[in-house]
């Protein structure tokens, strides 16, 4: 029995390699080499070291001189059901985004829906250095579920979930608390710790104003009981603040209003989280509430986010792409571009510059590695390459004019690299990109399908847009 186990396990051995570990000494190695034993790390160190030790053990030898490698990136706000809307709401205010636009669109999803907008999202998380990913909430759990089955990512997916509030289309309005209780807990059932683990069941609550008391809490403790996370879009524009402060007769926003029912715990992802004062960022802190920082959606509709104050707190703070209708670039390498350069030039000094020193390379870098894997509650096992956890692995081709030279390893990785220099993904010990290459799905295929998909939800959903300039 112990042979034939042994016999399963494949060891791969990649040598000659930078490897930025991302470990608690923050080590690097300059000709560093890693060991894969079936989904996990078995060792990390010198080449010369690796190369001794396992090379003769191993089934793959590869040399990956010129090449840098990192902990698989985690994106902490996605919204796979949205792929599919790329392009549908750009340049118009909120209402119209969201009432006229995105509700239209995902109340009309059908499964088949959500698994081709899951895939094709998938497929773009991956090349630009994903392994993880945290679901913001969306349509079809199951298309969800049975698209990261099979594109080999790992994910916390979420359903989105509304019990109350203005304007939902009439599908969604006539959910019950306890439908969407039951619902999630069926979710969890039927798919958490699902496709070798890689899949986890998280509750979620789309956000204040289409959540009862009743939701919040029963969401809160169902979640303890079954010991997953909470997604929610937490004080994302002034309204929401002011419409909790109308309602409650309290006199600060969202995150006040839930500090005070105990909603706020250590399992609580709360995306965006632009609109909170210096009382709020302490409660944040002081409940080890975890916040997902989207530069370019922030930039786009909701406002400056105060990260370095929430860094400052000791909030672990990550990053996300947010929706594709909300960004339209589904790439945590360009977040990391942006999240460095939006949160320099909102650090305004009275002569008028602005603060480079505001969040580093390496603090950019942290925040989607380590404080990635603490935001989906899963560092035990991701966010560094260490012995012991899963080998999730991005390989990084830096010899091309994108990023040619590299003198500071950490700071080309997040100021230089685009998308186009991943070269490979691993997630849980297999290839999901090789060479950029695709390895489960046939992208092409995917590509002509959601295509014919998209063009026909639209239909359905009656989204017509307005034609710009003159065409003819
Ligand atoms: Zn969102």
């Amino acid at each position: 029995m112990e042979k034939r186990e042994e016999e399963m396990t494949t060891v791969t051995v990649m040598h000659g390699c930078m490897i930025i570990t991302m470990d608690n000494e923050q080590r690097v190695f300059r000709d560093g080499g890693i060991v894969i034993e079936g989904d996990q790390i078995k060792a990390i160190g010198q080449s010369s070291l690796i190369l001794a030790e396992f090379a003769s053990l191993a089934a793959e030898v590869l040399d990956l001189s010129g090449h840098i490698l990192l902990p698989g990136l985690i994106n902490t706000h996605v919204h796979t059901s949205q792929q599919l809307a790329r392009g549908i709401a750009d340049d118009v205010d909120l209402i119209t985004w969201l009432h006229h636009r995105i509700w239209p669109y995902e109340s009309n999803m059908t499964e088949e829906d959500s698994y081709l907008s899951t895939l094709l999202c998938g497929i773009e998380l991956i090349h630009s250095g994903v392994t993880c990913f945290a679901e913001a909430g969306g349509q079809h759990v199951s298309g969800m579920a049975r698209a990261v089955d099979l594109l080999g990512l790992r994910a916390c997916l979420t359903e989105s979930i509304m019990d109350s509030g203005q304007g939902l289309p009439s599908s969604w309005a006539a959910r019950t608390t306890q439908d969407c209780l039951q619902s999630q807990k069926e979710n969890y059932e039927r798919y958490n710790n699902t496709a070798q683990g890689r899949i986890r069941v998280w509750f979620g609550i789309r956000q204040i104003m289409n959540s009862t008391d009743r939701l919040l809490l029963d969401t809160r403790d169902a979640a303890s009981q079954l010991k997953t996370g909470i997604h929610m879009h937490v004080a994302e524009i002034p309204y929401e603040n002011q419409l909790v402060m109308d309602v409650h007769k309290i006199d600060h926003g969202t995150v006040t209003y839930l500090e005070k029912i105990n909603f706020l715990q250590n399992n609580l992802l709360a995306a965006h989280s632009v609109w909170v004062d210096n009382s709020e960022i302490s409660l944040l802190s002081r409940a080890g509430v975890k916040v997902s920082h989207c530069p370019a959606a922030a930039m786009r509709m909701l406002g400056f986010a105060p990260v370095r104050e929430m860094l400052d707190a000791g909030i672990c703070v990550s990053l996300g792409t947010d929706g594709a209708p909300s960004n339209n670039r589904m790439s945590i390498v360009d977040e990391m571009y942006l999240a460095s350069l939006i949160n320099k030039g909102r650090e305004v000094y009275a002569n008028g510059t602005t603060d480079p020193t505001a969040l580093p390379a390496e603090t950019i870098l942290r925040m989607v590695t380590v404080n990635g894997a603490k935001s989906v509650l899963w560092d035990d096992e991701l966010g560094s390459l260490e012995v012991g956890k899963k080998a999730d692995i991005v390989v990084v081709n830096p010899s091309t004019w994108t990023m040619v030279p590299v003198h500071d390893c950490i700071s080309s990785i997040v100021y230089c690299m685009r998308t186009e220099n991943v070269d490979s993904v691993m997630c849980n010990g297999l290839w999901i990109m090789k060479n950029k290459k695709i390895t489960c799905v046939d992208e092409e295929q995917i590509i002509l399908k959601a295509k014919q998909a998209s063009v026909e939800l639209l239909k359905r959903a009656g989204i017509k847009l307005p034609s710009r300039m003159n065409i003819i």
